[in-house]
């Protein structure tokens, strides 16, 4: 048998988190944020899924952009990040993709560069970020630069960024959200600023164009209730299953540095999971894991191929118990907040090894 840590991904809710996104925002367009490996879910896959609905891809480079079209995707592809050197220039053009430009070195680079048709780009605004794109004082600028060279540059967009769409202070977001208004009211640019919080909750930002992630792999930025009585569906379920079981009286540690020690006698499950898989060695003890669908709390520090779990509670578990380390019953983001982070880096973490399983 082989080792039984598996990624199954749901496509089905993939689809169904994109109809959210959509009955969220139906004035917009939702392009499908699917860069680095789809969070973690398979590019291919997950834009093979999306191609009847979704009328445009995002990713991080043109090499993600690449292996889409090597696999057939024909809708726009829009590079984040825009290009990272002047050479792409003609492998953006012969992929028929989409770029953001958001310093000069990236205009210049556009202007100099002689299409057989006009390029679609998105100028990116620093809209409060400080992270990439254009201060509100050069924007214009640079706007009516590429807007005049009309053989290089057609279809030019507004692309911005928020930075705390997701927060409880609304500060940031409101002063980013002003910035784009001022700017974008002097060009009646098409828009294109929602990430998913924002996509969720903020309906004044929802533009010509939103760009959704990581809510299409169900997990939820904003911890709340969706309106309208929307769900999100979890993507990926991680699970494996218990390798072995350890009957230990009380006062035994366990696991490296012993970081917890049985405070009564404990049945304690071993997890074919662990840091080598991606499953974040940060994790807690308490971080909740589903053995046989009961909740389990993690002890003792996670090991490269391997997690511990107190199953005291659970007698019929034994060798061979379905564990669910988060997925479907167990929420990523409440993982990810055992482990202080965030379910993003949780989903984008799960490394090769681990075979996804598409369903
Ligand atoms: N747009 C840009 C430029 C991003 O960097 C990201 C994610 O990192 C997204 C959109 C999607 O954001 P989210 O996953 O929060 O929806």
């Amino acid at each position: 048998m082989a080792r039984p840590l598996i990624a199954d991904i749901d496509l089905g809710a993939l689809c169904h988190n994109y109809a959210v996104a959509r009955e969220l925002a139906p004035h917009s367009q939702a392009m499908a944020v699917i860069k680095a490996n789809a969070y973690g879910h398979g590019a291919v896959a997950c834009a093979k899924a999306l191609a009847a609905v979704a009328p445009a891809f995002a990713v991080a480079s043109l090499e993600e952009a690449e292996s889409l079209r090597d696999s057939g995707i024909v809708q726009p592809i829009l590079l984040l990040e825009g290009i990272f050197d002047a050479d792409e220039l003609a492998r953006v053009e012969a992929l028929g993709l989409w770029q953001v430009v958001h310093s000069d070195w990236q205009l210049n680079a556009v202007l100099n560069y002689s299409p057989a048709r006009p390029q679609t780009v998105w100028l990116k605004l620093d809209s409060g970020m400080h992270r990439l794109g254009f201060d509100p004082a050069a924007f214009l600028d640079r706007w009516a630069k590429l807007q005049a060279a009309r053989d290089r540059v057609q279809n030019l967009h507004l692309i911005s960024h928020f930075a705390s769409a997701d927060q409880d202070d609304p500060s940031q977001f409101e002063r980013q959200r002003q910035t784009i208004e001022s700017v974008s009211q002097q060009l009646a640019a098409p828009l294109c600023i929602a990430n998913s919080p924002a996509t969720l909750a903020k309906p004044s930002t929802h533009g010509q164009w939103n760009r959704p992630g990581i809510m299409l792999y169900g997990s939820n930025p904003l911890e709340g209730t969706l309106p309208g009585g929307l769900t999100l569906r979890p993507v990926m379920t991680l699970r494996s299953r218990l390798i072995a079981v350890q009957t230990l009286p009380k006062g035994e540690p366990v696991g490296y540095g012993g970081r917890w020690c049985t405070s009564r006698p404990a049945r304690i499950g071993v997890v074919a999971a662990g840091y080598g898989d991606g499953y974040d060695r940060h994790a807690a003890d308490g971080t909740p894991v589903l053995v046989d669908g009961q909740r389990c709390p993690l002890v003792g520090r996670v090991s490269m191929d391997m997690l511990t779990v107190d199953i005291s509670h659970l007698p019929d578990a034994g060798v061979g118990s379905e564990v669910v380390l988060w997925g479907r019953g167990l929420g990523v983001d409440e993982v990810a907040r055992h482990c202080d982070t965030i379910g993003y880096t949780l989903l984008t973490g799960v490394l090769p090894r681990v075979p996804r399983r598409y369903l």
